[in-house]
């Protein structure tokens, strides 16, 4: 596994999905600060992470790199309000929502134009990389990039944890992940509102579909409403989903009537 030079990252918004990815990267040998809205002063210090209450003191700090990860519905309101004039040097700026055209054009939009701009999804999270990153899919987009090596330390790390590196455009990206990411979403939550749980028989189909509820119920509905609000790919999926059930239902009733009356 090929070592990677050490970074200082911040990061903004310092829920699950943040520090998930901070104890990997401290492993690496990065250096991790973050800044959230709420106070995780006590959580960071257990960690190794270095805390900022206070966001100009957070961009005055020098980081290599400012990873955002705050939830796809609160992006625009955090972004908007950084004080971005405390930064003291042109900064790689990444993304990590599970939704890419919106953010890549906020950062394009608020961020100052010598910041570089790199988009990623890791398509995994705290359940499904718990025993490691190793051929686990991480998208990126090199949205805004001028300083290369900056850039390619920064993916480095996933590369080195084995990751499948995936280079592809925003937009692909939103319409791969609407017929994917969004359609599992949307099923896991269908079938959490029937509160569907194991019966004593289950079969192996209906395990993974009790699976698929349960992992997609732990992520919060922030998430969830944020791969429908700003994926614009993602409405034809739900119409899709619906038309589709409106069909077998209507199949099943004719077939049944056609059942009856022979
Ligand atoms: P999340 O619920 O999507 O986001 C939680 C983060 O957003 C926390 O840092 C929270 O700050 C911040 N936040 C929420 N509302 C806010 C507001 N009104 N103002 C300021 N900050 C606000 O949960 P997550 O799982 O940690 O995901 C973070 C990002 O990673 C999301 O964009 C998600 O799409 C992406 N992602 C998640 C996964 C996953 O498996 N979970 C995988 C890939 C990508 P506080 O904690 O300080 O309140």
């Amino acid at each position: 596994m090929a070592s990677t030079k050490s970074q200082r990252i911040g990061m903004i918004g310092f829920g699950p999905f943040a520090q998930f990815l901070a104890k990997t990267m401290i492993r690496q040998g990065h250096i991790i600060s973050a800044t959230s809205r709420s106070d995780y002063t006590h959580l960071c210090s257990q960690l190794g992470v270095s805390f900022f209450r206070d966001a100009s003191a957070f961009l005055e700090s020098g980081n290599d790199v400012i990873l955002l990860s705050t939830s796809i519905l609160s992006l625009s309101q955090v972004i908007k309000a950084l004080p971005l004039e405390c930064l003291k040097q042109p900064t790689l700026f990444v993304d990590v929502l599970s939704v890419k055209e919106h953010p890549r054009d906020l950062m394009l939009q608020v961020l100052p134009h010598d910041s570089d701009v790199l988009c990623t999804h890791p398509m995994f999270g705290p359940e499904s990389g718990k025993d490691g990153w190793k051929d686990l899919p991480l998208m990126f987009d090199k949205v805004r990039i001028r300083n290369e090596a900056a850039c390619s330390d920064f993916l480095q790390i996933f590369a080195t944890e084995g990751c499948k590196m995936m280079e592809m455009s925003c937009e692909e990206h939103d319409e791969f992940s609407a017929r994917s990411q969004f359609l599992t979403h949307t099923v896991g939550r269908v079938l959490a509102e029937m509160e569907v749980e194991p019966t004593p028989i289950d079969t192996k189909g209906f395990q993974k579909l009790v699976q698929v509820k349960e992992s997609t119920s732990r992520d919060s509905f922030d998430l969830f409403s944020g791969l429908f609000v700003h994926n614009r790919f993602a409405q034809q999926q739900l119409r899709n989903l619906e038309l589709a059930l409106a069909s077998i239902k209507l199949r099943l009733e004719s077939r049944s009537e056609e059942l009856e009356q022979s």
